[in-house]
């Protein structure tokens, strides 16, 4: 295996300041820490870069706009897009799927239907929400098993109504990954039924949407692999910087959609009653963009491209099956997650102490967990909870990040065992 996690984990100058020798970060699936190479790309373009781009003619404006599209067409490489027009930059992953359910959803009308499951971030979820009560938009939901979408009963809820299937291609609560293999199967399979030839998406009328979110970290995307119409996420969950997310979209597709957010950059000329807008993909790119941020994407791109991808998941893949081993040996924890075919996450409660004082404790021994529905309420009411512990891994954590996890949660629970009168459990925190 060509990966040394020691040797990555140094790239990361978070770990390596005085305040956080200690720390052990299992955090990773809410936002991954940066290595050098993105913090010095940020200060870099401030030192030497910054200006507003595509609006102005000096020096300075043109090198910052030459960044942005040297950094779109290596995100189109890096997700598999064919073009870099089909790369479109948003504020985040959410930014991007507002983007996107509102620009498919002005060309539905009452009565039409969008498919999402239970397992949606509240980002791909709320949106919908929001747009079905403004147009009679019907949401249906993939048919689930204590809330893990079961894919291969999709076709139980496609109907000739369907207009959009919005699914994560992965669980940021519970960590399970969706086959998006079988996705695909079942809507080429509906899309040939019903459609004839000269669709521009491969699923005829009907819109795929991939919430990729918490797969960059961890697999090699490629779009075209995975033959949706649309890809969300964000670079912050993939060691890039925060305030940037990425859309890709197929250009065929693109080109039909009305824009979402009106503004500066997206437009050729205004009059004041009506304006045209701009070309791919500046006409979704409203107002400034994240500049210094994509600058870090940059960085953060040919950093990806350094490492040995598939050692890294193999390395990360064995991390987490010893976490969940070592998870399901203590008494009374109940382990929602599955360490098998899991982007990263272990998901615990416990049946004698509270989420939230689990995490509080190890936050006193300097372990980062996440506490809480993790923004996906509809599916951990559906396991049968309202907050569980969740600790995510990527490739710079260790073995002894997990023994020190075990060993925190082994002794808060000595501790109850000592205590005569237990302490009532805090409340779940949201
Ligand atoms: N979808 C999923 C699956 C996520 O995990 C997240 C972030 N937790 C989002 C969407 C939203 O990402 P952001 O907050 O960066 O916009």
């Amino acid at each position: 295996m060509n990966f040394s996690s020691q040797e990555f984990k140094q790239q990361f100058p978070l770990f390596s300041q005085a305040e956080n020798r200690e720390l052990v970060y299992l955090d990773n699936a809410a936002t991954t820490q940066k290595p050098a190479c993105v913090i010095d790309a940020i200060r870099d373009f401030y030192l030497h870069s910054n200006a507003n781009t595509h609006r102005s003619s000096h020096r300075l404006a043109r090198r910052a706009t030459e960044m942005v599209e040297r950094v779109r067409a290596a995100s189109a490489r890096f997700l598999g897009a064919e073009s870099p027009r089909e790369i479109i930059f948003t504020r985040g992953a959410t930014e991007g799927l507002n983007l996107l359910a509102n620009s498919l959803c002005r060309g539905l009308v009452a009565g039409d239907e969008i498919i999402l499951s239970t397992a949606e971030h509240h980002a791909n979820l709320v949106p919908w929400q929001m747009l079905a009560a403004q147009y009679g938009l019907v949401l249906r939901f993939v048919p689930d098993a204590n809330g893990v979408p079961q894919i291969d009963r999709i076709a139980e809820v496609l109907s000739p109504r369907t207009r959009v299937v919005s699914i994560t291609g992965g669980s940021n609560a519970l960590g399970f990954r969706t086959d998006l293999a079988a996705l695909r199967a079942t809507l080429a399979a509906k899309s040939s039924a019903a459609t004839s030839s000269g669709a521009v998406s491969s699923q005829g009328d009907l819109r795929w949407i991939v919430d990729g979110s918490q797969l960059v970290a961890h697999d090699v995307v490629d779009v075209a692999a995975i033959g949706c119409d649309f890809f969300v996420c964000s670079a912050h969950k993939f060691y890039g910087p925060t305030g940037l997310g990425l859309v890709y979209g197929r250009e065929a597709l693109l080109r039909e959609l009305p824009p979402w957010q009106g503004g500066g950059e997206m437009i050729t000329s205004v009059d004041l009653l009506a304006s045209d807008y701009a070309d791919l993909p500046h006409r979704f790119e409203a107002g400034t963009s994240s500049l210094a941020a994509i600058a870090g994407l940059g960085a953060c791109l040919e950093f990806l491209g350094k490492q040995d991808r598939l050692a890294m998941a193999q390395y990360e893949q064995s991390l987490l099956a010893y976490l969940h081993d070592r998870l399901s040996q203590i008494p009374e924890l109940e382990l929602l997650s599955d360490a098998r075919n899991n982007l990263g996450i272990a998901s615990f409660v416990h049946a004698r102490c509270a989420a939230i004082d689990i995490a509080q404790w190890l936050d006193g021994r300097d372990i980062a967990v996440r506490v809480g529905h993790h923004c996906a309420q509809p599916l951990l009411h559906a396991a049968g909870h309202t907050a569980t512990v969740r600790a995510s891994l990527v490739a710079y954590n260790s073995k002894e990040d997990i023994d020190r996890l075990i060993a925190g949660v082994e002794e808060l629970l000595r501790q109850l065992d000592d205590t005569a009168e237990p302490q009532p459990a805090a409340a779940d925190s949201a």
